[in-house]
């Protein structure tokens, strides 16, 4: 992904424009985040740490919501909580009216006991395990969405009653996206494609003990492009007339300067303008967005350990891939400012601190005169990087600090050696 290297006025104004909306640079040139300067942020929490200004992520979920039901009333928001599962985020989520998508046992955990209502949970995967499939009947999960035959069998033997089910179907939709992100086309492991979706289709309808409420889709993730939402849900056509329509997440979301996804605005008119045209009008739609509702209000602080000058200049931070693996996994480009010195200087390529040479944050990003010990910090980080963080090199897996109106509080503390060594089973 190409970034723009705009001059230094620009690179300030460029950069505040990817942290949480309100941030701002203070007198002394600092960074403000939710109405607290970053640098004391990293002082008290240390580093690395995930921060999230909690306004600007109940504000994205809110604006989501009421973007959806003003166009079609008859709506949810639920979220993809794979992008980030964190107690305290499921709980403010749910509170601003979101129902939770869970995929697989330990999501579902965190999901009620975080007390999200269970009838608020869409559980998903294409490999639910007989015990999954378990928790979520035994908890009274509001829909699970059917992947597979396998899906349809296990349930039958487990539900008493009556669980409402979606079928996954394969839209055989193309997107312009890195391709681990692409799951609609054909050939994609998620869902059935045509006749198989239309077998399992029949098969519900004919159960005692699954409701089959309707068709599930999800065409990939971080999609800026409107057109393949809009054909998705024309080829949802195909499968039949339903009372629900899950249409999925995937709206892309701005990492760099350059990035410039549509609006969540643009993206809900453009499934409900193609939904009037072609689903029925009393149906209930649902979205599943996940990277959108959270990506925008996260940011994660790093100090700098060590400047290699050179060419090019190495700015090693105590981070890296361990915390963020979006980097590694998907090529995915950010920005960066030294929290106290924001925007400009010279281009610098930063790096992890983690003993492979794929561990590199940002290459080619303009610090202003970076030194050790400065704090640095990366907006946009709020998708993916919690819910992938590991332990290589002995990494403790950095906490999550929520900041509010000036105040902040660790919601995740930062993992210990300890805790590290909870699991392992010393044998004499
Ligand atoms: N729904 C399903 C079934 C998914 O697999 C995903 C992501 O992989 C999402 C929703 C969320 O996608 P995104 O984070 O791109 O909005």
């Amino acid at each position: 992904m190409v970034s723009l290297q705009p001059d230094f006025a620009t690179t300030a104004d460029a950069l505040l424009g990817l942290f949480p909306d309100g941030s701002y640079v203070d007198d002394s040139g600092e960074l403000v985040v939710a109405g607290l300067r970053v640098s004391e942020l990293a002082e008290t929490f240390g580093t690395p740490a995930y921060v999230v200004d909690e306004d600007a992520l109940v504000r994205q979920a809110t604006g989501m919501r009421t973007a959806f039901t003003d166009r079609w009333p008859n709506s949810r928001v639920v979220f993809a909580s794979k992008a980030f599962p964190c107690t305290a985020a499921y709980r403010a989520l749910a509170r601003a009216g979101l129902g939770i998508d869970v995929a697989g046992g330990g999501e579902l955990t965190a999901a009620l006991s975080a007390g999200v209502d269970p009838a608020e949970l869409v559980l998903h995967g294409n490999a639910k395990t007989l015990e999954e499939l378990n928790l979520a009947v035994d908890a009274g999960v509001g829909i699970v969405v059917i992947d597979n035959f396998d899906d349809i069998d296990r349930l039958e033997r487990i539900v008493r009653h009556e669980q409402r089910v979606l079928v996954r179907v394969v839209p055989d939709i193309h997107v312009e996206t890195h391709e681990a992100f692409a799951t609609g086309q054909m050939g994609s492991k998620f869902g059935l494609a045509s006749p198989e979706a239309e077998r399992a289709i029949s098969v519900l309808r004919h159960s005692d003990r699954l409701h089959l409420a309707g068709v599930h889709m999800h065409i990939g993730s971080q999609i800026c492009d409107l057109k393949p939402f809009a054909a998705a849900v024309e080829a949802l056509v195909r499968f039949g007339e339903f009372d629900v329509y899950d249409l999925g997440g995937g709206l892309g979301v701005r990492y760099t300067y350059s990035d410039d996804p549509p609006s969540f605005e643009q993206w809900v008119g453009t499934l409900v303008e193609a939904a009037r045209e072609f689903l029925p009008a009393a149906a209930q739609l649902i979205i599943e967005p996940g990277r959108s509702v959270v990506a925008g209000s996260g940011i994660t602080l790093y100090r700098i350990v060590s400047v290699k000058p050179g060419s090019p200049t190495f700015v090693a931070v105590d981070g890296g891939m361990a915390d963020n693996m979006e980097v590694a996994l998907y090529d995915q480009r950010y920005e960066a400012t030294i929290a106290n010195r924001v925007g400009g200087g010279s281009f610098v390529n930063i790096v992890g601190r983690h003993c492979e040479s794929g561990d590199r944050l940002i290459n080619g990003v303009a610090l202003r005169d970076p030194v050790v010990d400065d704090v640095l910090a990366v907006p946009s980080t709020g998708a993916y990087c919690f819910a992938l963080a590991n332990n290589y090199n002995g990494a403790r897996r950095p906490p999550v600090v929520f900041c509010r109106g000036g105040v902040a509080r660790v919601v995740v503390r930062r993992e210990t050696y300890d805790d590290m060594l909870l699991r392992d089973v010393f044998d004499s």
